[in-house]
């Protein structure tokens, strides 16, 4: 591990300094909260989200004497408490495929996302047919094909610029006659012009229900948790233009400030079922509130 001293945590910043060896104890008095507040605030939370955490872990304590360890103890007591109930993997469906729709921003980690989604199905024993909704972008299309062969799975592809949704309902088509467990669509994610998105969205979801009514069965969101408090933002445009069932976070190694989690799971609720935490294929991982907790306070 490295020195403490070459890791002014949010602890290390409240004390003064990087938490030393000896025990630092400081009274829980309004200075402290206010400090606490802006460092939770700076690590993404929300100013509504921090100063609620704050508040609880304040309650019936103020004016004694805490201990570094303590005072991280209670935070992450408090951040876990708002993060458990959404820490919730992908439910799954008795429906063959299980239609699983992807969307949210180009960037956001969407398709090495579905890629990473499809290699885990396939590591469970599930059969899995991706389709690459994304017609607009070669790229992603591209991309798409790289993780489906790394994973072992079909991806189905249109002609560049071509319908989405009628790629869709072949692939839906597909893996229906392959008595696929799963099916992954990738979508488009350009917001500069929403109502189109908003269109080509709805349009995918009509013509997979022509084939199975209770489809999609997961709208997952991806959401890149380097971008803090913009999430924020991406959650409520998606959820306008989509039935966002959960999110999947990416990027969450390396050093975002996480911090915009709990505010998500504050003000949404939505369910968190997976986490992203690097660029290969297993860096995918369920949402773990507590192990969550520890980190962003340490
Ligand atoms: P899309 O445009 O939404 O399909 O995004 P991509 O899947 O192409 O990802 C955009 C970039 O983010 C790529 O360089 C990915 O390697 C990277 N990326 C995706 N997920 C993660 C993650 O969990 N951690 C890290 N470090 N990089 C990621």
């Amino acid at each position: 591990p490295q020195p403490e001293a070459a890791r002014p945590g949010l602890l290390g910043r409240l004390m003064g300094r990087a938490v030393p060896q000896t025990v630092v104890r400081r009274t829980l008095d309004d200075e402290m909260l206010e400090q606490l507040e802006e460092l939770l605030i700076a690590a993404d939370m929300g100013v509504d989200t921090a100063l609620r955490v704050t508040a609880n872990m304040a309650e019936g304590r103020m004016g004694r004497r805490l201990s570094s360890d303590e005072i991280k103890q209670l935070l992450a007591t408090e951040i876990a408490r708002i993060m458990e109930p959404v820490a919730r993997p992908m439910p799954l469906f008795p429906k063959r495929p299980q239609v699983v729709l992807v969307v949210g921003v180009n960037g956001s980690g969407k398709t090495t996302t579905i890629g990473k989604l499809a290699s885990q199905f396939r590591a469970a024993g599930k059969s899995v047919v991706i389709a690459a909704g994304d017609t607009f972008r070669a790229a992603a299309v591209e991309q798409l094909q790289v993780w489906g062969d790394r994973a072992g799975v079909p991806v189905l592809t249109a002609p560049e610029g071509s319908d989405p949704a009628s790629l869709a309902f072949d692939a839906m088509t597909r893996a229906q006659e392959d008595g696929a467990d799963l099916l992954l669509i990738d979508t488009a994610g350009r917001l500069q012009n929403r109502q189109d998105l908003m269109e080509e969205l709805a349009k995918i979801v009509r013509v997979i229900r022509k084939k199975d009514e209770t489809a999609p069965h997961n709208t997952l969101l991806v959401l890149d948790a380097t971008t803090g408090q913009n999430a924020l933002s991406q959650v409520d445009i998606f959820r306008k233009i989509a039935d966002v069932s959960g999110l999947v976070m990416t990027k969450l190694d390396g050093t975002a400030k996480g911090g915009v989690l709990v505010a998500l799971a504050d003000r949404f609720g939505l369910p968190i079922h997976a986490i992203g935490v690097g660029e290969q294929i297993d860096d995918l991982a369920p949402f773990d509130p507590e192990e969550f907790a520890a980190a962003l306070t340490g």
